[in-house]
């Protein structure tokens, strides 16, 4: 296999604020194969790109709308309309049980410059850009908690495939749709969907690599689980026809017993039917690939 694709987590989230479409343009010039966007839905049905049900740690939403709050003291995205929630603006993540930097090591400079984005102007900026390069970066999106959607009467999956069908997925534009639900992407594949279907993995995602490939070409794995001793995940995948993309490569938050970044890539690189790396870092990612490449330690880089 070649030089897996690199697929820019959340844009290069490592430098600008998550999402924001500044970070997404930086991981595409950066040369990602693919942008990442983690799609939930406004009040008013629209699709928007934030990891998080509610905004509390990516915005500013306690400051401009004070009282919107539910029970647990979060501001749900789908208690806003979306011309409300454009009136936010991105800042560095925090853990919003403490208050505190997710990575302190990223700068905050850049807080409270962005508006969160819809679906819809991301994929218009891929258009854009593949357009004016000639180059074809892909999206990678992520249907986030369908059940919760329905509950509130949307079908966020069909909703988003068709969002990015009629942007040209399946066509022109590569694309990937993810979930950690497998009843979800089960759906999705009776539906007849043909865009690829990427079964997110952590510990404890319900199903085996059996039920999980009778609705999915990918899987999306927490990188930890391919990193342990005696792991038959990479094994098993690869017997059953499923390619590996590993999640989430960080130079600034390396796993534990792992002391640098070149380190981690070699290992993944190592895992077999390892097709893909989720990184908030894309072009150290790269380098570093292409530096392993010229130095003949794997094949020649496909990128
Ligand atoms: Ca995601």
């Amino acid at each position: 296999m070649g030089s897996p694709l690199v697929i820019a987590h959340r844009g290069a989230s490592g430098y600008l604020p998550e999402h924001s479409l500044a970070a997404k343009a930086l991981a595409y010039g950066q040369g990602a194969d693919f942008l990442e966007q983690d799609v939930i839905a406004s009040g008013d049905g629209q699709l928007i790109v934030c990891h998080d049900l509610w905004l509390d740690a990516v915005t500013d939403v306690a400051a401009r709308f004070p009282g919107r709050h539910r029970a647990d003291g979060r501001c749900y995205a789908i208690d806003f309309s979306l011309a409300e929630i454009r009136t936010l603006r991105l800042r560095e993540r925090i853990d919003v049980a403490t208050g505190t930097q997710r990575f302190p090591a990223r700068s905050t400079s850049s807080d409270g410059l962005f508006p969160v984005v819809t679906l819809a102007e991301e994929l218009a900026l891929v258009r854009s850009l593949n357009r004016q390069t000639g180059r074809s970066v892909g999206v990678y999106a992520e249907i986030k908690e369908p059940e919760f959607h329905r509950q509130h009467g949307l079908d966020l999956g069909q909703q988003l495939v068709a969002e990015l069908e009629s942007a040209g997925a399946g066509g022109d534009l590569p694309a990937y749709v993810q979930c950690f639900d497998p009843a979800e992407l089960a759906r999705l594949r009776a539906a007849g969907c043909r865009l690829p279907l990427v079964q997110l993995v952590e510990a404890g995602t319900p199903g085996t690599i059996a039920t999980w490939r009778l609705h999915s070409d990918v899987l999306g794995v927490d990188l930890r689980l391919l990193l342990g001793a005696g792991s038959d995940l990479a094994r098993e995948a690869s017997a059953a026809g499923l390619t590996l993309h590993a999640w989430t490569v960080r130079s600034d938050r390396l796993p534990t017993g792992v002391t640098t970044l070149a380190e981690l890539l070699q290992r993944l690189c190592g895992v077999t039917g390892l097709g893909g790396i989720f990184t908030d870092q894309p072009d150290q990612v790269i380098d570093n690939l292409n530096l392993r490449a010229r130095a003949g330690t794997q094949g020649a880089g496909q990128r």
